[in-house]
């Protein structure tokens, strides 16, 4: 049995120069945990050609959706940004990643800190009805240059505030905090600052960084998660695993080739 499914492609989005999305559909034996991710890819000269990917989409729907970065010479990126609706991907049958509830030690807030892509896993954890249950609040943060990178997470929240299942649970649980740091916007600035100043929680109006009650997820450039990773070490908060449960999680949106 091939390690892949052969997915068909049901439509593509164009956010930015350096941004799109596409849903595909789901094999029916393709499982997951919201947050985790998978190789995906295109069969180019009869050979594979993967990249780790976070499913974007929620366990729980038909359809499976990506949200990607377009890099120029990228050899899948180059390609894959050129898809169509009726095209076929690649999408490997094994799920995995650290981005999943279970390796967090229960607490009462849930810190969602992603840049660029790495708002990916996380488009997939909002829609998941069981972090809902977990978390009294969950505060989505999505760090870009430009305020257009946010469109894709802007529609997402909206929609899910639409939605009459999410709807009732995001007024009451889910802040959502985009933030720009090359641009004019109503929030500026990089996640650490926006920590480490307690700006962020003087804007959405909450209580600061708590050990006892706070718990993070991270996702994005190894150089933010590192210093994200540094600030949490010195404040005491532990990182968590699948053997061992801790306060934090990371997972990187990619890795410097
Ligand atoms: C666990 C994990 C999950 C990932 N999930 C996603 C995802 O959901 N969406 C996604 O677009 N990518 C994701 N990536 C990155 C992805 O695997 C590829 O690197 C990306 O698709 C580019 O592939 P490429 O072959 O075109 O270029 P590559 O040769 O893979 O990358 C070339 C260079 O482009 C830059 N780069 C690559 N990916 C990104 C990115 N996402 N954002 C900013 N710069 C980048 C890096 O500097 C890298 O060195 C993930 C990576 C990991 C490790």
């Amino acid at each position: 049995m091939s390690a892949f499914n052969r997915e068909k492609v049901l439509s593509v989005r164009h956010w930015t120069d350096t941004l799109f999305s596409f849903r595909a559909t789901r094999s029916s034996g393709f499982r997951f945990q919201n947050g985790q991710f998978a190789m995906i890819g295109l069969e180019v000269d009869g050979r594979p050609l993967l990249r780790a990917y976070s499913m974007a989409s929620a366990n729980h729907e038909e359809e499976l959706e990506f949200f990607s970065i377009k890099v120029a010479d990228g050899p899948l990126t180059s390609r894959l940004q050129k898809i169509k609706e009726g095209d076929t991907i690649l999408v490997g049958r094994k799920a995995t990643g650290t981005l999943v509830s279970d390796n967090l030690i229960p607490g009462k807030r849930l810190l969602l800190l992603s840049t660029g892509t790495g708002l990916a896993p996380f488009a997939s954890l909002i829609k998941d009805p069981d972090v809902y249950e977990q978390f009294e609040t969950i505060v989505l943060v999505h760090g870009c240059r430009q305020v257009s990178e946010l469109a894709y997470g802007e529609e997402l929240v909206a929609k899910l505030r639409d939605d009459e299942l999410f709807g009732p649970l995001l007024t009451e649980k889910l802040v959502y905090y985009p933030t720009v740091t090359r641009e004019p916007f109503r929030n500026r600035g990089r996640i650490t600052d926006l920590i480490t100043s307690e700006q962020l929680f003087n804007d959405i109006g909450q209580g600061p960084l708590s050990l006892e009650t706070d718990r993070i997820m991270m996702c994005g450039s190894p150089a933010m998660l590192e210093e994200l990773r540094a600030m949490f070490d010195a404040r005491g908060f532990l990182e968590g695993n699948h053997s061992e449960p801790g306060h934090f999680v990371i997972e990187k949106a990619f890795v410097e080739r």
